[in-house]
C-alpha cells in the first residue's frame, strides 16, 4: 500500500476473545470459530453484479455448500491484508438475507465482530444462498470512491462472505462477475471462456487468492505487454475516463518495461507470480493509491495525465515499482505477525518499516534505476522526504516504531494532525533508514556490496511460491550475512529513539546534506500541484489549499505560535484577500529588516480573528547539496544495473 491511500470504516472492534468451540445462535462475546488447517468440504459459488454503475451498488449472491447441520458462521473479510488493519467495508453493506432450499434462516450478527453472522443450519441443508447490496461511497464520505461512470474497483473483499472455521487458503471458491454491456475488465484471475451475456467466470481458486486478485472494470482499456516473457508474463491495464488518456508512447512504455528488468536485477530472477497485472486507474475520483497484491497491484493516478503530462505531472511516479516490490516485500516475504490464516485474525504491524519503509526506499531507487524518475528528481523528492522527517516534533515523545501502529489505531492512519501525532512516518522516515543501511554496507565493505545483495539473498532466494514468513532476527541475520556489522543495535538506535534527530546520516554518507533556500525544486512544485496544496511548512509551518483552507499546521511552527489550527481559513493577507502567491509575497517581504508581522484575517470556528504571524524568515525549501570531497553514494544507489550485473 501507499501512503497517500483513505480508506475509512467507522465501526472498529477490538477482538476480546476467539474460542475454538463452534457457535451456538445465540452466540458468547466474540464467538467467531478460529481457523483450522482443514480443506473445506465444497466448492463456494460466488455471483457479482457491477452493472448498477449509475446507483454506485454492487450485488452478490453466494451459494455456499454446508458442511453438515448445526452452528455455522459466515464472515467478510475484516482485517484486510496490505491496509494493515481492520478496514473491511461493513458499515456500507445492506439487504443481507441467507435462505436454505428457497427458505430465509435467521441470521444474528456476532456482538464483537461485527464482520460475523451466524446462522443455523438446519438438517438435510445441503447449501444457503446469501445475498447483500454493498453501496459504493459517494463523494465527500469517508470510504474511498470505487465506481466512476467510466470505470470501477471491484474489491472482493467487501462483497464476499466465507465460512469461518477454516484456513482461507483450504476453502474453494468459483466467482463469476457481470459487468455493463461495453465495458472490459482486467484481473489476475484466470478465467474460464470468454464472457457470455457479460459474465466472466473465473476458474475455481481459493478464498485467499480470491481476495488478493481485485478487477479493475472499465469503458476504455488498454493494454500493454511489460514482459512478454511465456514463463511469467507481466502485463499493465490502464483504465481511464477518455480514451484519448490512454495514449502512451513507446519512450514513457519502455520506461515501465526497463522496471520489469530491473526489478529482476535487484531480486534475481525467482519471481513470485505465474503472470502479474498492474491495474491503474487515470481518474481524479478514485484519486492517488497504491495497493499490493501477490500477483497484481491496485495503481491510481492523480489525474488523467499520466502519460499525457508525463514531463509536468512527475510527482508519484514511483506508484507501480512501490506496488511492483511488495510481490516479494510483503506478499511472498511477510512478517510472521501480519501472516494471518482468515481476516478475524487480529495483524500485527510491528515490521511495517521492513514491509513499507523498503519498499517505499526500493520503490524510489527502482523508478529512478528505470527513468520513471530522473535523479535530480528523486534527489529532489528527498530532500522533501528529509525535510519532512526533520520537522516531525512528534519525534519528541513517539518513537518512529510506534508509527507502525497508525492504521490499526485508526483505518485513516493519518488524521491531518500529523506533525505532532506523527502519521505514517515509517513509509518515508523507513525510507531514510534503509538509504542509512545501504550507504552503511557499501562503506564498510569498500563499495563491494550493498543492499541490492541482500534483496537478493533475503527476498530472492530460491523458495517455492506462497508465503514465506519471516521475524526481525531473520533481517538482522541477513544482513550480516551482506556485510557484518551490528544491525540490532543501529536499526533499533533509530527506530526506538526517542526525542533524537531525523535519520539523515544515510544522505550524508550518500554524499549529500539537506539545505534550504528561497526556491522551491521542480519536485516540490509539481507535488504541490498534484496534491492540490501550497507547502509553506519549512517557513511559516503551513499548508493550504487554494482557498486558504489550512490543511495542516506544523506543531509550534510560527503559524500555530499565531494560532492557525488545521480546518481554519486565511481569508486575507497584509490587508488583501488570500491567494497563494500574495502570502508568498508576504513572506518574502516579512524578511527585510525591520518589517512588521504578517497581518493574518482568519476564519475559525465561525468567527473572524485578526492574527498576527510573527515569522521573518523568508521562504524556505528543501534541497540536497552535494558534499563536495565525499562519494557520491546515492548516484551509485539510484543508477541503472547493467544485464552483466545480473
Ligand atoms: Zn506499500
Amino acid at each position: 500500500m501507499i501512503a497517500r491511500t483513505l480508506f475509512v470504516v467507522p465501526l472498529f472492534v477490538v477482538t476480546l476473545a476467539l474460542a475454538g468451540a463452534p457457535p451456538a445462535l445465540a452466540a458468547a462475546v466474540g464467538d467467531v470459530p478460529r481457523p483450522a488447517d482443514r480443506d473445506y468440504p465444497g466448492v463456494i459459488d460466488m455471483s457479482l453484479d457491477v452493472t448498477d454503475v449509475a446507483r454506485h451498488v454492487y450485488r452478490t449472491v453466494e451459494t455456499i455448500p454446508t458442511p453438515g447441520p448445526g452452528p455455522m458462521t459466515l464472515s467478510l473479510p475484516k482485517w484486510i491484508p496490505g491496509e494493515h488493519s481492520p478496514s473491511g467495508q461493513i458499515a456500507l453493506m445492506a439487504g443481507f438475507k441467507v435462505t436454505a432450499d428457497g427458505r430465509p434462516l435467521a441470521w444474528r450478527r456476532d456482538p464483537v465482530e461485527m464482520t460475523a453472522f451466524h446462522i443455523d443450519v438446519p438438517a438435510g441443508v445441503k447449501a444457503v444462498t446469501v445475498s447483500l447490496e454493498q453501496q459504493s461511497a459517494q463523494p465527500g464520505g469517508p470510504v474511498r470512491i470505487a465506481v466512476t461512470p467510466h470505470l470501477m474497483v471491484v474489491k472482493w473483499t467487501a462483497m464476499t462472505l466465507y465460512p469461518a472455521g477454516y484456513r482461507v487458503s483450504r476453502i474453494p471458491i468459483r466467482a463469476s462477475v457481470k459487468i455493463p454491456p461495453g465495458w472490459t475488465l482486467a484481473t489476475a484471475l484466470d478465467r474460464d471462456g470468454g464472457a457470455v451475456d457479460g459474465v466472466t467466470r473465473f476458474a475455481a481458486t481459493d478464498v485467499e487468492t480470491l481476495m488478493d486478485s481485485p478487477v479493475y472494470v472499465g469503458e476504455h482499456e488498454r493494454s500493454f505487454d511489460l514482459d512478454a516473457n511465456p514463463a511469467s508474463p507481466v502485463r499493465l491495464h490502464v483504465f481511464a475516463d477518455n480514451p484519448d488518456d490512454l495514449a502512451a508512447s513507446p519512450e514513457i512504455l519502455e520506461k515501465h518495461r526497463e522496471l520489469i528488468r530491473q526489478a529482476d536485477r535487484l531480486f534475481g530472477p525467482s519471481r513470485r507470480f505465474a503472470h502479474y497485472d498492474f491495474l491503474l486507474s487515470l481518474n481524479e475520483q478514485i484519486g492517488y493509491l497504491g495497493a499490493e497484491h501477490l500477483s497484481s497491484s491496485e495503481n491510481g493516478y492523480y489525474g488523467p495525465g499520466y502519460f499525457t503530462d508525463w514531463a509536468g505531472l512527475f510527482s508519484g511516479h514511483d506508484i507501480l515499482a512501490h506496488e511492483y516490490v511488495h510481490s516479494w516485500n510483503g506478499k511472498h516475504k511477510r512478517p510472521a505477525d501480519l501472516s494471518t490464516q482468515d481476516y478475524t485474525e487480529p495483524m500485527g504491524n510491528s515490521l511495517l518499516w521492513v514491509y513499507e519503509g523498503l519498499s517505499e526506499y526500493w520503490g524510489d531507487t527502482l523508478a529512478t534505476r528505470t527513468g520513471l524518475y530522473t535523479g535530480s528528481q528523486m534527489r529532489e523528492r528527498l530532500a522533501l522526504i528529509a525535510a519532512n522527517a526533520q520537522a516531525t516534533p512528534g519525534r519528541a515523545w513517539r518513537s518512529l516504531a510506534d508509527t507502525t501502529n497508525a492504521y490499526i489505531m485508526n483505518s485513516a492512519g493519518d488524521l491531518g494532525a500529523t506533525s505532532w501525532v506523527r502519521g505514517l512516518d515509517y513509509y518515508e522516515e523507513g525510507q531514510l533508514v534503509w538509504l542509512d543501511v545501504d550507504t552503511l554496507i557499501r562503506e564498510q565493505s569498500q563499495g563491494r556490496r550493498s543492499l541490492d545483495d541482500f534483496a537478493r539473498a533475503f527476498f530472492g532466494r530460491p523458495e517455492p511460491r506462497g508465503v514465506s514468513t519471516y521475524a526481525e532476527d531473520d533481517v538482522v541475520a541477513a544482513l550480516n550475512q551482506v556485510q557484518p556489522y551490528d544491525w540490532k543495535g543501529f536499526l533499533h538506535a533509530r527506530l526506538d529513539a526517542v526525542g533524537g534527530a531525523a535519520p539523515l546520516d544515510g544522505l550524508a554518507r550518500g554524499g549529500w546534506t539537506l539545505s534550504f533556500d528561497d526556491q522551491p525544486s521542480d519536485y516540490y512544485t509539481a507535488y504541490e500541484t498534484a496534491q492540490g496544496v501550497t507547502i509553506l511548512t519549512y517557513s511559516v509551518g503551513l499548508q493550504l489549499s487554494a482557498d486558504g483552507t489550512v490543511k495542516e499546521t506544523l506543531w509550534n511552527g510560527p503559524g500555530f505560535q499565531a494560532g492557525v489550527i488545521s480546518g481554519d481559513q486565511i481569508l486575507a493577507v497584509d490587508g488583501a484577500p488570500y491567494a497563494p502567491d500574495r502570502f508568498k509575497a508576504a513572506i518574502r517581504a516579512a524578511a527585510r529588516p525591520g518589517a512588521p508581522p504578517i497581518a493574518l484575517v482568519v476564519k475559525a470556528d465561525g468567527q473572524i480573528r485578526n492574527l498576527s504571524l510573527d515569522y521573518h524568515g523568508g521562504p524556505r525549501y528543501p534541497h540536497l547539496t552535494r558534499k563536495a570531497g565525499t562519494p557520491d553514494r546515492l548516484d551509485q544507489i539510484l543508477a541503472p544495473r547493467g544485464a552483466a550485473a545480473q
